[in-house]
């Protein structure tokens, strides 16, 4: 704060020196202008030559100072025109202008003293001339006497005196000034201190912000210890139960215990709304655990005597201080961890490390060029095949999307689908993968056979969508694809988001000529319950089922029974994920003979 209020006072000074010295440059020509006129008067009249020749010359000086002004130091401006004043008043004295012209110019002299050089400076340049008036009395008694020059005792008296009062007077007058100026710099500062509060403290908390923290932080320039950031859970709920009052209160009782906390070997601020921020010198994770649980236990306590009976909920990133990074980037580390503990709910503290950059650097990554890969057409279809396992035909494919990234390789769908739905393009990606698909119909009958069913799988939100079912069959007709040979697969997240709306799609889907297909069948809790209502041509079982259907015992009945009630409801089943040779045969003993998996053949692109 005190480096930001030098700063600020030295900017404050430097623009009244500037103006000073601008109105000071003013005095030259001023000056000038009055030594040329004086040198013209005095040529017209009688009196010595040498006084026009003088004041010429003054003059000169005083403009040539004028044109160097922006080069020379205002100190020297003000010497040199003090040292003139003095030296025009000896010299109009010593050539007959005697003491009026000496009183005026060491006057000059005096005013612009009083004006720009220091107190102590000003007494004694007043007392110099008071002393030089003597001298000069002295001189007038001992050597002017009986001249045309002579002033007599009584008119150098009167001149004294006016000469005194003359110097009190300025010096009054301009010392008032310069009060004036000084309550208005002291007032400044007051507002000055005021605007830094405001500017590096919290006003609720009187906690320091976080800007204030990040500077004292680096500031300390620490080489090791934890950046941690505290998120209260809790306010949200009491801000609305309660009232803005008491969270307001809550998180005044958390800065004061902060405070305490922070008084051995940390640095404390508040983050932001519910946030507060704390710098602690500790490396080891449990002490640093346990300081947190002990100041959460502190802060609860005394919510409990003060405001209410409620357990504090909160969520904690914190990052190690590392001597090879800066603070900043320590300080973004945190807020990573936080982000993550808030976002994933992983327990209540998360330490940063690099894996968890590195996942969401990736998902930016994919984020950030997802969008046009789409329109670069980089995402390709790979086609795996199902197969009838009893005579080995492949009577089906199912389209699966693979993205070769340029910089980060091949990244799975099971990776990109759900960034592609996070950020509202699955209606775009679906469009794309339908079309790509029905561009490759007629290539797929060429090799599988007219009779060949294609699967696609269809996000939840395109399904409930309202323009899926024109677009898809827009594009069926744009292809020429035959009815019955397209198989949507949706999953059963998709029921428990808006169930009428599936069942309507569904049926639709079937009025224009589509199959619909039950993904990851088995997997949900109500998977059987929808098979009464909805009207599915094809279940397919699992992988998790597949994988332990030969060893486990309770996979195997759980399995037979689902293949019963597909068969019940004559809906037929397949098997994913299918890779032995005896879960081939298991299969088939239960009933399930349509599979799919890399026994059969993995996903491949078209040739
Ligand atoms: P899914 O629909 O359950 O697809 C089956 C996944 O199992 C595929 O993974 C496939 O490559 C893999 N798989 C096939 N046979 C075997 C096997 O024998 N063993 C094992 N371990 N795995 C096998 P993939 O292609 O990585 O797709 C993952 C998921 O991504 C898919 O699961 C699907 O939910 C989604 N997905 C893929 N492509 C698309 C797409 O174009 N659109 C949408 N909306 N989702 C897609
Ligand atoms: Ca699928
Ligand atoms: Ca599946």
């Amino acid at each position: 704060m005190n480096e930001v209020k030098q700063e600020v006072s030295k900017k404050y000074n430097e623009i009244i020196h500037k103006q000073v010295e601008s109105k000071f440059d003013l005095v030259f020509p001023y000056a000038a202008l009055t030594c040329f006129i004086t040198a013209i008067i005095v040529m017209q009249f009688e009196i010595p030559k040498i006084f026009a020749f003088v004041n010429f010359i003054m003059g000169s000086i005083l403009m040539f100072l004028f044109v160097l002004r922006r080069r020379l130091n205002v100190r020297v401006k003000i010497s040199v025109t003090i040292f003139l004043a003095i030296s025009i008043g000896f010299a109009s004295f010593l050539d007959g202008g005697f003491t009026s012209s000496f009183a005026t110019l060491f006057a000059l002299g005096n005013i612009v003293a009083v004006l720009f050089m220091s107190k102590k400076y000003c007494y004694r340049l007043g007392i110099l001339s008071i002393v030089l008036y003597f001298i000069l009395w002295l001189y007038n008694e001992i050597y002017l006497v009986n001249t045309i020059f002579y002033t007599t005792p009584d008119r150098f008296f009167i001149q004294i005196i006016v000469y005194i009062l003359y110097l009190i007077m300025l010096n009054v007058s301009v010392s008032s000034i310069k009060k004036s100026l000084n309550d208005s710099i002291s007032k400044l500062e007051v507002t000055l201190a005021h605007v830094n509060k405001v500017a590096y403290y919290d006003t609720l908390t009187e906690l320091p912000n976080l800007k204030h923290f990040l500077m004292k932080l680096k500031a300390l320039n620490p080489k090791h210890g934890a950046i941690i950031i505290i998120h209260l859970k809790s306010l949200r709920v009491i801000n609305s139960i309660y009232g803005e009052d008491t969270g307001d209160r809550l998180l005044q009782f958390f800065a004061i215990e902060l405070k305490k906390f922070a008084k051995e070997k940390s640095l404390v601020a508040r983050h932001s709304g519910n946030e507060f921020i704390i710098y602690c010198s500790e490396v080891n994770e449990l002490k640093i655990r346990s300081s947190i649980d002990e100041l959460i236990y502190e802060v609860s306590n005394s919510v409990k005597r003060f405001l209410f009976d409620l357990n504090l909920n909160y969520f904690i990133g914190f990052s190690y201080v590392d001597e090879n990074e800066d603070i900043d980037l320590c300080y973004s580390h945190a807020k990573i961890a936080l982000t993550y503990v808030k976002k994933y709910n992983t327990g209540t503290i998360y330490a940063f490390d690099q894996e968890l950059l590195d996942n969401i650097v990736k998902e930016e990554v994919v984020k950030n060029t997802i969008d046009q890969a789409i329109i670069n057409n980089e995402i390709e279809l790979y086609y795996q095949e199902k197969v009838d396992s009893t005579i080995n035909k492949v009577i089906g494919v199912e389209a699966l999307s693979r993205w070769t990234h340029e910089e980060l390789g091949k990244i799975s769908p099971d990776y990109f689908i759900p960034i592609v739905e996070k950020m509202g393009f699955s209606i775009r990606y679906g469009v794309y993968i339908i079309e790509k698909a029905f561009k490759d119909y007629k290539k797929l009958v060429e090799i599988y056979g007219k009779d060949v069913t294609v699967s696609l799988n269809i996000s939840p939100s395109h399904l409930i969508s309202h323009k899926f079912i024109d677009e898809i069959t827009s594009l069926k007709n744009i292809y020429n694809i035959p009815n019955n040979v397209i198989m949507i697969e949706i999953t059963e997240g998709v029921m428990i988001e808006d169930f009428d709306t599936v069942k309507t799609r569904i049926d639709m889907l079937h009025d224009y000529g589509f199959k619909v297909s039950l993904d990851d069948f088995g997997t949900g809790y109500s998977s059987i319950n929808y098979l009464a209502t909805l009207d599915i041509d094809e279940l397919k079982l699992d992988k998790e089922f597949v994988c332990n259907i030969s060893t486990n015992l309770k996979t195997y009945i759980i399995t037979e029974s689902l293949v019963e009630i597909a068969k019940k409801y004559r809906i037929s089943m397949i098997a994913e994920g299918v890779e032995t040779e005896s879960q081939v045969q298991t299969l088939q003993k239960i009933g399930c003979i349509y599979m799919q998996g890399y026994y059969y053949s993995k996903p491949k692109k078209l040739q």
